[in-house]
């Protein structure tokens, strides 16, 4: 079976979707960042998106799509966190009743945005409980659409839309890097940058502890791991989608990782620096920029700041 992959095109289609809708975030800079790489960095704040993360972007594509059927019986989705508010914000804005699936785990800002966005929320255990059959199961008994977190063409070609700012904004990039948890970020961020771009290199940046993405575009097939254990809880996915792997495969360039305590070093410099709260699974693509070292020199580089969404309590104690 061959798959159909959203394209370039689709970026563009969803960006008119969510014109008006989703913020078109700001790109910061920073002297000190620039000095320390030797290289001009671009920082794309997804994390100044409505409800704190780039994942309205998709979210919002995909709900504005459905019939009328759909809309009435409504949506179902399972999610650590962002993509849950993203469905429950984008429902809401639509008039969607929305069931959303969250591990009991989940932080507990995520948790009550979205009861906050006035979506249904169903509890389950990550760690033993399998949360695509209990969306499945949801979605067959009620006739409720299933949009999963980043497997959909509609939700990768969203998300792709931040890119696709940042590269109109500022130009053509050398590098571009975003986080990957099942890659729809990235997917779709190179979409646009090899439509934008197209000599640009784009590299993934994954959490140490799970690096699933790295070992799926080295060993030719999607590999599937335990939840990992990290602070980077936007990126604790267990595998890449078959969309998305295959988007990665033909059109990124590398997946590297980044550790817990580089993930803590970034969020403390967005916040001591630039004034930005960014949580833990959007420092990935800064952690990874100062790894580079040479390879930085001189260069281009944009990079995503996915999201913001972390407890003040948690993010003072990972700072502290
Ligand atoms: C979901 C998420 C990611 C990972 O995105 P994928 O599309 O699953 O790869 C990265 N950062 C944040 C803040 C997220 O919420």
């Amino acid at each position: 079976m061959t798959l159909s992959l959203p394209t370039y095109a689709d970026v563009e289609a969803a960006a008119a979707r969510i014109a008006g809708v989703a913020h078109r975030t700001p790109v910061m800079t920073s002297t000190t960042a620039n000095d320390a790489l030797g290289a001009k960095l671009f920082f794309k704040c997804e994390n100044l998106q409505r409800m704190g993360a780039f994942k309205f972007r998709g979210g919002y594509n995909s709900l504005a799509r459905f019939t009328p059927e759909q809309k009435k019986t409504g949506v179902v989705a399972f999610s650590s966190g962002n993509h849950a508010q993203a469905v429950a914000l984008s429902a809401r804005l639509l008039g969607i009743p929305a069931t959303i699936i969250m591990p009991h785990d989940a932080p507990v800002t995520k948790v009550a945005a979205t009861k906050g966005y006035g979506a249904e929320v169903v509890m389950y255990d990550r760690y033993t409980e399998d949360r695509e059959e209990i969306g499945k199961r949801l979605s067959e008994e009620k006739g409720l659409t299933l949009i999963p977190p980043y497997n959909h063409p509609d939700v990768i070609a969203g998300q792709g839309t931040a890119a696709k700012e940042l590269i109109e904004e500022v130009g053509e990039l050398d590098i571009l890097l975003a986080p990957v948890g099942g890659g729809g970020l990235l997917s779709g961020s190179a979409l646009a940058a090899k439509a934008l771009s197209p000599s640009c290199q784009v590299i993934g940046v994954e959490p140490e502890a799970g690096n699933d993405a790295q070992r799926s575009l080295k060993s030719g097939k999607i590999v599937h791991i335990d939840t990992p254990k990290t602070i980077a809880d936007g990126a604790q996915t267990q595998h890449i989608g078959d969309l998305t792997y295959a988007i990665m495969s033909r059109d990124v360039a590398e997946i590297r990782t980044a550790s817990d305590a580089e993930l803590v070093e970034a969020m403390r410099f967005f916040a001591a620096r630039m004034k930005l709260v960014v949580e833990p699974t959007g420092c990935l693509g800064f952690a990874a920029a100062r790894q580079l070292g040479d390879a930085a020199r001189g260069k281009r580089i944009g990079i995503i700041l996915s999201g913001g969404n972390v407890d003040i309590a948690r993010f003072c104690e990972l700072l502290a």
